[in-house]
């Protein structure tokens, strides 16, 4: 029988997740299934147990379980454990956990938008599971300043103070001077858009939606702008990817996956 991954998260029920390892598995001819599981709100752990007594190998893990997986994992890895997230979950005897957010989304920057991070002056915008996972990796991928900034400015600020060379504020506080600014809320999910102040988007900045499949308000903002705006579909695959190596060993080729999913 095929190894067995799922998504676990709620909802699911739209994830590209599914499509995009079957695709990695094909193309590097794996034997494994991967499919998506609705957990209950309150029955996230329940969910993981069963899974894996069903013989489960590994999960990804979505909105709004990563921190519950990170409180779930007996080992977490080094870049998992200041981001205390996890997107990536590894069924063995002990669960380990991971988070392939962060390079997911600098391989995206850097690979597939020819914008290599490396002293950049970035805005991340959000302060929950997809902002914590993020701020190692792109601490380490160089950025010369990283502003947090949340609706609820305590939560940026708190999760800014768990890393050197990170400030947290509320939107109010900021001030234009950004190259890259990172968008890690899920108000497009809403239809809605942080309130940035005036020209913190424009001419030279390339705005960065995580939402993925929908033309949100911040990607018509960025473009009103005259900003660069680009959506969360290479960070997407590129997560996907790296959670594969974690689960196989093997690295799958992410750019004709990627233009498959751009071309529908
Ligand atoms: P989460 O833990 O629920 O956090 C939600 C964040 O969005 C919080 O910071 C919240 O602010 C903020 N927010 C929600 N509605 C808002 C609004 N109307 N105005 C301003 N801020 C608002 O969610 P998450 O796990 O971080 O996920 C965030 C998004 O990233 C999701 O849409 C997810 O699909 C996307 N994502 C994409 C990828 C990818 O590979 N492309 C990977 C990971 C996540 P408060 O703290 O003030 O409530």
């Amino acid at each position: 029988m095929a190894d067995r991954y799922a998504l676990i998260g709620n909802p699911v029920a739209h994830s590209k997740s599914p499509w995009i390892h079957a695709e990695f598995a094909r193309a590097t001819g794996q034997d494994l299934s991967y499919g998506a599981i609705e957990a209950p709100l309150e029955g996230f752990a329940r969910a993981v147990e069963a899974f894996r007594a069903a013989g489960g190998k590994g999960l990804n893990v979505t909105l709004p379980f990563k921190q519950e997986a990170y409180a779930l994992c007996a080992e977490v890895s080094e870049r998992a454990r200041p981001a205390r997230a996890v997107n990536t979950l590894v069924l063995r005897e002990k669960i380990f956990g991971d988070n392939t957010d962060g390079v997911g989304l600098v391989r995206d920057l850097a690979g597939n938008l020819k914008l290599d991070p490396r002293g950049k002056r970035l805005l991340l915008m959000g302060a929950g599971g997809a902002a914590q996972g993020v701020v190692g990796a792109l601490l380490g991928a160089g950025v010369s300043r990283l502003v947090i900034a949340n609706r609820t400015a305590a939560r940026a600020e708190a999760l800014a103070a768990r890393f050197s060379g990170a400030q947290g504020c509320g939107y109010d506080a900021l001030a234009p001077g950004f190259d890259i600014v990172v968008n890690a809320t899920s108000a497009g999910l809403s239809g809605a858009a942080p309130t940035l102040p005036r020209a913190i988007l424009g001419p030279g900045v390339l705005a960065y939606e995580m939402v993925y499949g929908r033309d949100t308000p911040f990607l018509a903002a960025a473009r009103a702008a005259g900003a660069r705006a680009c959506d969360g579909l290479g960070m997407l695959v590129e997560q996907a990817a790296e959670s594969f190596f974690l689960w196989r060993g093997v690295r799958p080729a992410t750019a004709p996956v990627l233009e498959r999913l751009r071309r529908g």
